[in-house]
């Protein structure tokens, strides 16, 4: 879809009024959750420690939107090194062990080749490589425990590109879900964000690369991230 340069004008404009709020907000968040923190033990003692245990709970989910939002927002100029893809895998999916474990669900990464590099901005790229397979473990941890969950992740090299493929064994998207699911704010969990995979797509776009998805209901889905090679 063609957009107009004024739509686009307002559009980035937009875009940096509501990272600015979205940044003012985060300072009077901090200090609520640090004196909330301070008021628990007095909470507890009147029986009422629920109620600020959910105060809590619901300051992170607010941080957290805001976090993804900001992340969406940034403009997008990549601050680029070189580094191994073996290397960025390795730190994300240490991120995920516990969680994993706790879900029932394994990860197993390929063996990867170690002259296998590209030149990212490593942080962003983490991101992307984290929504992913956050994504996947919370589809996995929704369903039933016995089916035994595992996240594959492959990465191969194709001319002057890396593939890099996350295949989860959950309950896969339906067409409409498939058709929709880059978009800001879309999303179909309770407590979701929507915003994950449309940063995914905003970063991968912006090194120059793809990211493809394919999903089959009650099967599985696999995404597909293509990276130029440094
Ligand atoms: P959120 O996780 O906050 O819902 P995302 O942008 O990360 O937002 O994902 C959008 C939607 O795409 C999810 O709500 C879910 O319906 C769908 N989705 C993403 N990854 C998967 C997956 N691995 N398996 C099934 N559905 C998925
Ligand atoms: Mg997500």
């Amino acid at each position: 879809i063609e957009q107009s340069a004024y739509h686009n004008d307002k559009l980035a404009m937009l875009g940096k009024i509501a990272a600015a709020i979205a940044h003012e907000i985060r300072n009077p968040l901090t200090s609520i959750r640090g004196f909330i923190q301070l008021l628990l033990p007095e909470l507890q003692k009147l029986g009422r420690g629920e109620y600020g245990r959910i105060i809590l709970d619901e300051i992170d989910r607010a941080n957290e939107i805001i976090y993804e939002f900001l992340n969406s927002s940034k403009p997008s100029a990549p601050d680029k090194r070189k580094v191994r893809v073996a290397e960025l895998l390795h730190e994300v999916t240490l991120l995920f062990q516990s969680e994993a474990l706790l879900k029932g669900c394994q990860i197993d990464v390929d063996p990867i080749d170690d002259d296998i590099i590209i030149s990212v901005d490593t942080k962003q790229i983490k991101q992307v490589f984290l929504n992913i397979i956050k994504n996947a473990v919370e589809v996995i941890g929704e369903s039933q425990p016995e089916r035994g969950g595992r996240v594959h992740i492959r990465v191969q090299r194709s001319n002057d590109s890396v593939w890099i493929s996350f295949r989860d064994n959950g309950r896969g998207m339906d067409a409409k879900t498939l058709s929709r699911l880059f978009d800001p704010f879309f999303t179909t969990k309770s407590e979701g964000t929507g915003l994950g995979l449309s940063v995914c797509y905003r970063i991968i776009k912006n090194h120059g690369g793809t990211i493809q998805v394919d999903s089959e209901l009650s099967v599985g889905t696999t995404f597909r991230v293509q990276l130029p090679l440094h």
